[in-house]
């Protein structure tokens, strides 16, 4: 039998600033391991809002999100950073880079929150900036890229920690088209 890597069954989510908006109503949602697939909507429908739920960034008021077969629900900030970080990439419109870091150190962050150090986890850094075709910029600070490099190291980021899920809320938003077909190739 298949093992849904993601599980989510009748979720509900609310904004509450002045008059409450029911943002998800009664999402039902089962994503298997090795799927690929697009969240499509008109702005302001909650594509983000569903995207950092299952990303563990927000939570969520009634129904239930299984993470292979672990109910994430109420975790504290500390059991819902080590999730975050062992099992979900994040790729974002507006990249997220540290602006002081530069392409190595950013891509070799997730590896230092879990205690690699510094010799091993800019080596694989590296690596992945390599795997990415930027490897000769790993030295760039992200305001010395272009925005489909900067979306590279971001991809590398995402990447490095071996998640077993990589979400992305419109990741060539901000990229023309030629680069955003580059990108979309690049995560396939
Ligand atoms: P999408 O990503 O599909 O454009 P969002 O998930 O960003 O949609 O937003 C869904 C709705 O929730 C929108 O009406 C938006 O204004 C509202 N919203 C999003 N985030 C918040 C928030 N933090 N507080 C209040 N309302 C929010
Ligand atoms: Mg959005």
């Amino acid at each position: 039998m298949k093992k849904p890597i993601i599980r989510i069954q009748d979720l509900n989510k609310s904004y509450f600033n002045g008059a409450p908006l029911h943002v998800l109503k009664g999402v039902d949602l089962t994503v298997e391991r090795g799927e690929f697939l697009s969240i499509m909507g008109a702005s302001g429908s909650g594509k983000s809002t569903l995207l950092n739920i299952l990303g563990i960034l927000d939570n969520y008021d009634t129904g239930e999100y299984y993470l292979n077969n672990v109910l994430v629900k109420n975790l504290s900030e500390s059991r819902a950073a080590a999730l975050r970080n062992r099992k979900i990439g994040f790729i974002f419109q507006s990249f997220n880079l540290i602006t002081f870091k530069n392409a190595m150190e950013n891509v070799a962050l997730p590896l230092y929150y879990q205690g690699i150090g510094r010799k091993k986890r800019n080596a694989m850094a590296m690596e992945y900036l390599d795997k990415m075709g930027i490897r000769s910029h790993w030295d760039h600070l992200p305001n010395e890229l272009f925005g489909g490099q900067k979306q590279r190291v971001a991809i590398a980021r995402a990447l490095i920690a071996r998640p077993q899920i990589i979400l992305a809320d419109e990741p060539t938003g901000a990229l023309d088209s030629v680069t955003s077909r580059e990108v979309m190739e690049l995560l396939r």
